[in-house]
């Protein structure tokens, strides 16, 4: 079985505005913290019960929120599991987000680091300089901060494309993760890309274990996604609002 890897964002204790972003937008993102941490032990359970390798289930946040270092990576240690974090660098300091203290206390906890571009944009509005800018400023900025290179980075708001490719693998990245939910890898030269699948505030635990559990899942979560690929194209920015709903919809 290839990997699941999931997409997280924040986590909070009583507010939503705590960590991370806080627009509206962003809520449906954030779990509480009860919630997240039912979800691990249910994962952890699934898979130990189905003789599944602890390694079949990544988890991976998005953002750069200060519940990184202060709620969820307390919750994957307590179940074995080690968590991709990736950091959008502009906001690294700021009310909400990780210091660049909290950024090498994850790497010393030996969770891995990596970049989420620099600002957040959407790249694909961007010119190939800015793009190049966006990843190049994010690397060498966690580079600085943890004292080794980052290999890994997720793209903000799922905008893949040949351009974002090309200058992630000339930052020197050697993983990306998509927001696509698939399980299989693809790669840029030699460079790997995965697909994630989301998480969201009001994805139930039965759900989220069949989505590691059935093919069927995760062949319907496929279909789904290539509709709202052609939705967005035709959208663009309106788009963004609908994604909320569709997602909601399941
Ligand atoms: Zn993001």
């Amino acid at each position: 079985m290839n990997q699941i890897v999931l997409m997280y964002h924040d986590v909070y204790m009583s507010d939503l505005s705590e960590s991370g972003f806080r627009r509206e937008r962003d809520y449906p993102y954030k779990l509480p913290l009860d919630v997240f941490e039912r979800q691990v032990a249910a994962i952890y359970n699934y898979c130990k019960d189905n003789n599944l390798p602890q390694e079949s289930v990544v988890f991976t946040f998005d953002d750069g929120g200060c519940s990184f270092y202060h709620l969820i990576a307390d919750v994957l240690e307590k179940y074995g599991y080690v968590g991709h974090f990736y950091v959008t660098t502009k906001y690294i300091g700021t009310d909400g987000f990780l210091t660049p203290e909290e950024i090498k206390g994850l790497g010393a906890r030996g969770h891995v680091v990596g970049s989420h571009a620099h600002t957040h944009e959407h790249l694909y509005k961007l010119t190939p300089e800015q793009v190049r800018e966006e990843w190049m400023q994010s690397v060498t900025i966690l580079n600085g901060i943890l004292g080794h290179k980052v290999t890994e980075a997720s793209i903000p708001n799922g905008d893949t494309s040949d351009v974002v490719l090309k200058y992630c693998y000339e930052s020197g990245l050697k993983d990306v993760f998509t927001s696509r939910p698939t399980n299989k890898k693809g790669s840029y030269k030699d460079m790997n890309l995965y697909g994630r699948y989301v998480v969201l505030c009001d994805t139930s635990d039965e759900y989220l274990l069949s989505i590691i559990g059935s093919s069927f899942t995760r062949k319907k979560l496929a279909l789904k996604w290539s509709i709202i690929y052609c939705v967005k194209k035709i959208l663009g920015d309106r788009y963004v609002q609908l994604k909320n709903l569709v997602y909601r919809n399941k």
